[in-house]
């Protein structure tokens, strides 16, 4: 059986054993106690703090990597302008989608929100536009490092791998060190990847015993709206994208971005999960470590298509259940806010609501609106970051076979990079 087919009967089981918690089991302290917020909750958190450790360290080793690869500051700006616009194309194609889709669909007309509305939603302050460009230079790389501020972090190991490069031979062990660096801690995303089927298992039963599908009844209008355009997105759009930018099978693409959707499905969170992306498409897919290590942590962050399809979504069901009209301009406000509220903010849970305040804030529709949402968004939560790390790999393969750096060896062989078992060393190093 392979690792990704072990993964996902986990995380069936858990999801099974989450629900009939809910449905069955709700007030059981015992259960509660001892299972949820016991058992799930130590092992669910363990594994997603497991994923984090690893994602500032292999992101800059594997960016010092990429960039001395490259080896020239044209094609690095080339790469990273490529990247930049696919990702706002995307996001831009996503959120039109999604608004195309409920305007005709009108999710939320006859809504009656009085009975629903048990929530409270306070808005966040928007940091401003001049705040999130000021933001991307860190005044201290270390606290960038220490609170994991991915662009920053790209930015800093970015310049220090140029300068690197600059300093010619005597920066050559420096390099040779960061390979080494990059292979451990690689092999370190295989031992955890080996621990996935519990971590993933703990998360879906924990996730579920506390949200319970009956949630979904009353939102069902919005909630299938935003699950039908994202799987519009991810199977129809980006594939479209893949197979007319990039030249490449969407079938293959997709099966093997399975796991990484798995990862981000059970984490919804698409900055936990570089890691796996980041092998997925390095070692399943065959972009090379260059053009992979630079654009998977920068999509990771700015790149939110699934992100951006609930907030056109939400848009249009607010407006209907307040009644307000929106109209042309008010539709491509929102369309210009989310792409630009996705770059400002990090891939981690929850955090398409702040950026759906912003966007309500900008149109003037009521921020208390999104109170009505929130029931439902941890379960839509897990499924807009499946997309969002799907829209990561696609931008990641177009950029790299338009560069030349994709190996179609690696990409068209079922079972290249495939997870293997993971055997503990015994004994020494022998020299
Ligand atoms: N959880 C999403 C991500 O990490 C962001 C969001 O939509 O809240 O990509």
């Amino acid at each position: 059986m392979t690792m990704t087919t072990r993964i996902i009967i986990w995380m069936i089981a858990g999801l099974i054993l989450g629900s009939s918690i809910n449905a069955f089991a709700p007030d059981n302290t015992l259960i509660q106690d001892y299972l949820v917020n016991g058992l799930f909750h130590v092992v669910g958190t363990i594994f997603i703090n497991l994923l984090k450790m690893l994602v500032v360290p292999l992101v800059t080793f594997s960016l010092i990597c990429g960039v001395c690869g490259i080896g020239d500051v044209n094609k690095l700006g080339r790469v990273g302008i490529k990247a930049l616009a696919l990702f706002l194309l995307s996001t831009a194609l996503a959120i039109t989608l999604a608004i195309l889709v409920a305007v005709s669909v009108n999710p939320g007309k006859n809504f009656e929100f009085i009975q629903h509305t048990t929530n409270e939603f306070t808005a966040p302050e928007a940091p401003p536009l001049t705040q999130v460009i000021i933001d991307l230079v860190p005044d201290n790389p270390i606290a960038a490092f220490a609170d994991g501020n991915m662009l920053q972090i790209i930015f800093f190991t970015i310049l220090f791998a140029i300068c690197l490069l600059m300093i010619g031979d005597r920066g050559r062990s420096l390099i040779d060190g960061a390979e080494k660096l990059n292979e451990v801690m690689m092999q370190i995303v295989t031992v955890v990847m080996a621990l996935a089927p519990y971590g993933i298992c703990a998360l879906m039963a924990k996730t579920f015993a506390l949200q319970g599908i009956g949630l979904i009844l009353p939102m069902i209008g919005y909630f299938g709206v935003v699950m039908m355009v994202l799987i519009c997105h991810a199977t129809g759009t980006l594939m479209i994208m893949l197979r007319l930018l990039g030249k490449i099978s969407p079938i293959q693409f997709l099966k093997k971005m399975r796991t990484a959707q798995i990862f981000a499905f059970s984490t919804s969170s698409s900055s936990a999960t570089i890691p796996v992306t980041l092998r997925t498409v390095e070692k399943r897919l065959g972009v090379d470590n260059s053009t992979a290590s630079f654009i998977v942590p920068f999509g990771a962050t700015i790149n939110m298509d699934g992100t951006a399809i609930m907030q056109g979504v939400a848009t249009v069901f607010i407006a209907n259940v307040y009644g307000i009209e929106l109209g042309l301009t008010g539709y491509l406000t929102v369309i210009g806010m989310a792409v630009l509220a996705s770059i400002g903010t990090a891939g981690v849970p929850g955090v398409g609501l702040i950026m759906l305040a912003m966007v309500f804030n900008q149109v003037g529709l009521p921020v208390e609106g999104i109170a009505l949402i929130m029931g439902v968004d941890r379960l839509l939560d897990m499924m807009r970051t499946a997309v969002n790390v799907t829209g990561d790999g696609v931008v990641t393969l177009i950029v790299a076979n338009s560069e030349n750096n994709l190996s179609h060896d690696v990409f068209n062989d079922p079972n290249a990079g495939i997870l293997e078992t993971v055997h503990l060393p015994h004994g020494s190093i022998q020299n």
